[in-house]
């Protein structure tokens, strides 16, 4: 756990993901190695292609450090992505006494990449904001939000009015996305935040969707506590 400012705590992917587990929100198979002998014993164990990412209380948007390596497909790949990502984190000025390691993670692909995200406001209290990822939300703001708590109808209607919905709803032919389980994701987030009243902002982001019937993974989540 490392201090941020006003005594917030970034916690880090592992921490993070055990949050996650306790309360039952799926995420991707991975394991935290602090060397490349771990990497690979972990590289392993889990179902190829698999992703590399740096695990550092200096960086928050991993990419932007390099430090995320998608697509492995053997343990030469990951050999060379651990230093890689190392090296990379280096030049953006993190040293290596700020690296604690890496995640090794099975790549997951499904119809659409989604985002949960919340924020403790003072007045309101648990602002949920749920979209559809990459340029949805960075060019289109399609996001919904709801104020805590939450019927599951309102759910419903949070990811339905989404401008994107159509593209997880079988648009033109393509594959009808698992919704329900995405639904049931945002139901388990608001327990998550209710019950642990010292998390003051959460970031699922990406949250891949796959077919009906084939749920949701989270595959980046960001924890901010309060000291
Ligand atoms: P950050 O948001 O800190 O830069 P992410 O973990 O979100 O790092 O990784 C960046 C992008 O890489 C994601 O938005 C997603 O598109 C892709 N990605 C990351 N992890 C996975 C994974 N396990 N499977 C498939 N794609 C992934
Ligand atoms: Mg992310």
């Amino acid at each position: 756990m490392q201090p941020t400012t006003n005594k917030k705590i970034l916690l880090n992917e592992v921490e993070s993901r055990k949050l996650l587990k306790k309360y039952g929100i799926q995420q991707n198979e991975y394991g935290f190695a602090k060397t490349k002998s771990e990497a690979k014993e972990i590289a392993n164990n889990l179902t190829l292609p698999l992703v590399m990412k740096v695990v550092s209380p200096k960086i928050v948007h991993k990419s932007n450090f390099g430090g995320v390596k998608l697509g492995l497909n053997s343990l030469k790949d990951v050999v060379e992505a651990f230093d890689e990502i190392n090296a990379n984190a280096n030049n953006f000025g993190v040293s290596n006494i700020d690296i604690d390691g890496v995640t090794v993670q099975e790549m997951e692909s499904g119809v659409q990449e989604l985002l949960i995200g919340v924020k403790k406001d003072d007045t309101f209290g648990n602002v949920l904001v749920v979209g559809l990822g990459g340029v949805f939300v960075e060019l289109m703001k399609d996001v919904s939000l709801g104020i805590s708590p939450l019927s599951e109808s309102y759910i419903y209607k949070m990811v339905k009015n989404l401008k994107g919905f159509p593209l997880l709803d079988g648009y033109r032919g393509t594959e009808r996305a698992d919704v329900p389980a995405f639904v049931e994701m945002i139901k388990r987030v608001e327990v998550m935040v209710t019950e642990e009243d010292k998390v003051e902002e959460l970031d699922l982001n990406p949250v891949i969707i796959k077919r009906n019937g084939d749920g949701c993974l989270a595959v980046d989540v960001r924890i901010i506590t309060r000291a």
